[in-house]
């Protein structure tokens, strides 16, 4: 998925102001792990990011992406996704919105409801704890997935193809 343009320069701008406010450093370093996770609307895990920003910082190592990224979220400029127990994946998209993931290759895709936005909280919950926010997660197979699996269904027809 990509990110509009216009957006990604929103997107650094905002950051710029923040750490300015911070006083946080504005090292090339930091612009250039922050900004690819604002350009990628994949929600990049750490060794994602790294892999991407290696390519024109050699030297940079996993460790600072990781560092790097949580300070990120301590400023609250990117959130993270999904338990912790997991491999944390990083999100620059701060306005609300809700995921969907295929179960089948592990994209996770934004999208937006109005509907989901005003979800009620069950008042069940409140025995559990108290809830901040509500983020719902849809479950599914995406649109390339569903294409590759027809393909394969489709096989025996491609193979009377080659024949001819
Ligand atoms: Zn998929
Ligand atoms: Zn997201």
């Amino acid at each position: 998925m990509t990110i509009d343009q216009k957006v990604i320069e929103q997107r650094i701008e905002h950051f710029k102001q923040v750490c300015l406010n911070a006083r946080v450093k504005l090292t090339r370093q930091r612009l250039d792990i922050f900004r690819e996770v604002a350009r990628s609307g994949d929600h990049p895990d750490a060794e994602t990011v790294w892999k991407s920003v290696r390519k024109q910082a050699p030297n940079l190592s996993l460790d600072t992406v990781y560092r790097t990224l949580w300070l990120l979220n301590d400023l609250g400029l990117i959130k993270t996704l999904g338990s912790h127990h997991e491999r944390t994946r990083f999100d620059a998209n701060l306005s609300r919105h809700h995921h969907f993931i295929c179960t089948s290759c592990g994209l996770t895709k934004d999208f937006y409801s109005e509907t989901f936005n005003n979800l009620p909280v069950p008042d069940d919950l409140s025995s559990v704890g108290a809830v901040e926010t509500l983020q719902v997660e849809a479950h599914g197979i995406c649109s390339k997935c569903s294409a590759l699996n027809r393909q394969h269904k489709q096989k025996p027809s491609v193979k009377e193809d080659y024949h001819e």
